[in-house]
């Protein structure tokens, strides 16, 4: 049963875990270690079904492992999902002996944080095994970084339909004013941008306006706002059947996951004329941080190398014109093409 499932045949290794101590239940799945050592969050969700969970761990760890070679990391795909509630089950012990299944997995699995585990669990974690990034001791916050690649992504996108990188008078609008967002918004500006920002916190949208020079936008009128480029930096699923029509821009490219609510969408976009830079690519910066942490460096070369994903984005630009295809499909043919010239993670790392 479990070999023929078609669900997770393209992943290298998928992994129960239990303790009934603390009634920690965890699946860990490997989805490729060509490139080395796979690297993902641990999500911690009160699913419906194990079916469910396994669903979501199969998805996020195969997408990892596109996102880091693109980001050309020497890293594969995991990901892993903590089941139960956080508000019921999350205990200093449970991390404490989730730390010890991923430290069983020597090195295969790095974990990180992710929806409902953070910096604070990771540093329990990291008692227990040294292959944890994220912790208080890291680099810090990856945000302004993720944005840094961000905005040299939309710089490569306008040279690609502009001509020009410099954003001097180009209307950029960002949706979502988080920690990404601000970042992007600050680089924009002083690019000389003209920048409209729009969250559903109207505080928060209030307070940067007092600070900044931008306009600002009611979230719901955000998607049919004429402007160059549209940056989505909330929430995922915003390009979709309903948006799409709305758009009135040049440029789709956000730091947001799953800016598009289903694949197909980039081909849709392309029929509008409309660039949509992959997310997986433009916000894959923030895993340069965290690999950073894992691998050695510095926060400075974490920024260097969120520059250059401007130069890879317009590669894959090029590279679908040159096939007539989305850039999506480019950049999976860049990922795919990487991992392809790898080789497999031999023996388990010691
Ligand atoms: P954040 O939580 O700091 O900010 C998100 C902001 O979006 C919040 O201010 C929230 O109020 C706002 N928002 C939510 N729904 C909205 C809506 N419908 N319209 C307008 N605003 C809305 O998160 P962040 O760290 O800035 O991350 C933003 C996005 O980028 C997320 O999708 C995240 O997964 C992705 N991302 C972040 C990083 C990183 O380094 N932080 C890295 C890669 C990807």
């Amino acid at each position: 049963m479990v070999f023929d499932s078609t669900a997770h045949s393209d992943h290298e290794q998928v992994s129960y875990f239990t303790d009934p101590e603390t009634g920690l239940q965890a699946i860990v799945a490997i989805h490729d270690t060509t490139l080395g050592p796979s690297l993902g969050g641990t999500r911690m969700l009160d699913y419906a079904s194990e079916d469910a969970a396994l669903e979501d761990v199969l998805r996020l760890s195969h997408a990892m492992t596109y996102k880091a070679a693109a980001a050309d990391l020497p890293l594969g795909g995991g990901k892993a999902v903590i089941l139960g509630d956080p508000d019921d089950l999350s205990s200093e012990a449970l991390f404490e002996a989730y730390g010890r299944a991923v430290d069983c997995l020597a090195g295969r699995y790095i974990t990180s944080v992710d929806v409902n585990s953070g910096v604070e669990d990771m540093d329990v974690v990291a008692r227990e095994t040294d292959h944890v990034v994220g912790t208080s001791d890291g680099l810090g916050d990856p945000s302004p970084i993720t944005a840094h690649g961000v905005f040299h992504g939309i710089r490569a996108c306008a040279e690609s339909v502009y001509g020009t990188r410099s954003m001097d008078g180009r209307d950029v609008v960002i949706q979502g004013l988080g920690k990404v967002g601000r970042s992007l918004a600050e680089e924009l500006l002083a690019d000389g941008a003209s920048v409209t920002v729009t969250d559903v916190d109207t505080e928060a949208v209030d307070a940067f306006a007092e600070e900044y020079d931008v306009e600002t936008i009611d979230p719901e009128a955000v998607y049919s706002q004429s402007c160059d480029v549209f940056a989505p930096c909330a929430v995922g699923g915003v390009v979709n059947d309903e948006t799409i029509p709305q758009l009135d821009c040049d440029i789709v490219a956000g730091g947001a996951n799953n800016i598009l609510a289903e694949r197909r969408h980039a081909a849709v976009l392309r029929e509008q004329d409309i660039l949509y830079a992959p997310d997986y690519v433009i916000n894959g910066a923030g895993l340069i941080t965290v690999a950073k942490e894992y691998l050695g460096g510095t926060r400075e070369e974490a920024y260097e190398e969120a520059a250059a994903l401007g130069d890879r984005l317009l590669e894959m630009i090029e590279l679908a014109d040159e096939r007539d295809t989305t850039v999506l499909d480019a950049a999976d043919a860049y990922a795919e093409n990487r991992i392809e010239g790898g080789e497999r993670m031999p023996t388990i790392p010691t």
